[in-house]
């Protein structure tokens, strides 16, 4: 997939040395006191370098606490002021836009239900035009990368060139043990087309519970993602909107002290040269499978050609049965997964039976 993002590196627009952007802060602003307290405590572990803090928030049912509004955008300023730390918030409408640039907020994210509504995200996108504001696009809740880039365009093309993606899950109606599956590889075909947009990770809403967080957030750095945005609440037991999830300010820096960033590159020349070499094999292992897949197709095809002018079907589920079977047996023996095992067979018959298809509609050389 082709984008056309123009984006400025995180680096130029927030300094956060060589460690990942920390975006922590309640799910939502309950009170002055919740908010202010929770910043102060945050900005001690000296490990956060903005407040987020959801103000309007959009939720799955009415009744449900639907955000303190604007007078929250108050406490945020206070905030800011007695902590220095930059401020964050969540932006839905125009109105949104206009009341959070006003009250001074550093940075706007839109959050995944919006980035699922086209009319949503322009909406945004023309209250943003010629603000120079940092802007964040969590992933769409659907797991649609077209949709996500889309966002993203949408607001590059009102001129906010500080532009990043938040990676917080995707729904699937399979139950699982987390709460929105993380589906990495969406978030690294994204970090693939556009290897300049930084990629912001949020474990608080991919896990839907403390207790997954800090295996989701390794994970995510040792993604290469540039940074975390975690839910934290002063006392996460009484919180207004996502209690299970949030942790508190000393349970933050706990993790984040327990986590292991690796770098991205190395400066080691003896690394470097080992890598390469493993690098190499590595190619040389994908190349020879693509051709072995190559000349198995081949076969495959005469096959194909031998049941027409035989007029036998292209199915024949005990002989496939019975490949599963073998190959899945001989996967285990290697210690590859029976689940990944599978998935390999089944593209590889599709493709087998799809080119039969083309062989048994394509008349034989005698009919011709
Ligand atoms: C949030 O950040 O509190 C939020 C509502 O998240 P999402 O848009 O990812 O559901
Ligand atoms: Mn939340």
């Amino acid at each position: 997939m082709k984008h056309s993002l123009d984006i400025l590196p995180l680096k130029s627009w927030i300094d956060t040395g060589d460690k990942p952007l920390i975006i922590a802060g309640p799910c939502s602003a309950e009170t002055e006191e919740q908010l202010v307290s929770t910043a102060h405590l945050l900005a001690n572990t000296g490990k956060v370098n903005v407040l987020r803090a959801g103000i309007w928030k959009p939720r799955t049912r009415p009744g449900e606490f639907e955000g303190i509004g604007s007078i929250g955008l108050e406490w945020l300023k206070r905030a800011k002021e007695e902590t220095g730390l930059l401020t964050a918030t969540e932006v839905a409408t125009a109105k949104h836009v206009e009341e959070a640039l006003a009250a001074g907020v550093d940075i706007l994210w839109i959050g995944a239900r919006s980035t699922a509504n086209p009319f949503t995200v322009q909406e945004i996108a023309d209250a943003l035009q010629g603000v120079d504001v940092p802007v964040l696009i969590k992933n769409p809740v659907n797991p649609d990368l077209s949709l996500w880039v889309g966002a993203l365009e949408r607001v590059n093309r009102a001129g906010i060139r500080k532009i990043g993606a938040i990676h917080r899950g995707f729904s699937s109606y399979e139950k699982t043990a987390f709460r929105n599956e993380p589906m990495w590889d969406l978030a690294i075909q994204l970090k693939t087309i556009a290897p300049d947009l930084p990629i912001i990770n949020d474990p608080s809403h991919i896990c839907g519970n403390r207790e997954l967080i800090p295996y989701i957030t390794q994970k995510a750095l040792d993604m290469d993602m540039q940074g975390l945005i975690i839910e934290s609440h002063i006392d996460p037991s009484v919180a207004w909107t996502d209690a299970k999830q949030q942790v508190t300010p000393a349970a933050l820096a706990d993790l984040l002290d327990h986590v292991s960033v690796r770098r991205a590159e190395s400066n080691n020349p003896a690394f470097e040269d080992k890598l390469a070499e493993l690098r190499q094999q590595i190619d040389k292992l994908d190349d020879q499978i693509i051709k072995q897949i190559g000349d198995r197709m081949k076969i495959a095809e005469k096959i194909g050609e031998f049941k027409r002018d035989n007029n036998v079907t292209i199915l024949q589920v005990n002989r496939w049965d019975e490949i599963v079977q073998k190959r899945v047996q001989l996967a285990k023996a290697l210690s590859i997964s029976e689940d990944f095992a599978v998935k390999y067979l089944e593209l590889l018959h599709n493709e087998s039976i799809r080119k039969q298809n083309e062989i048994m509609n394509t008349n034989s050389p005698a009919e011709a």
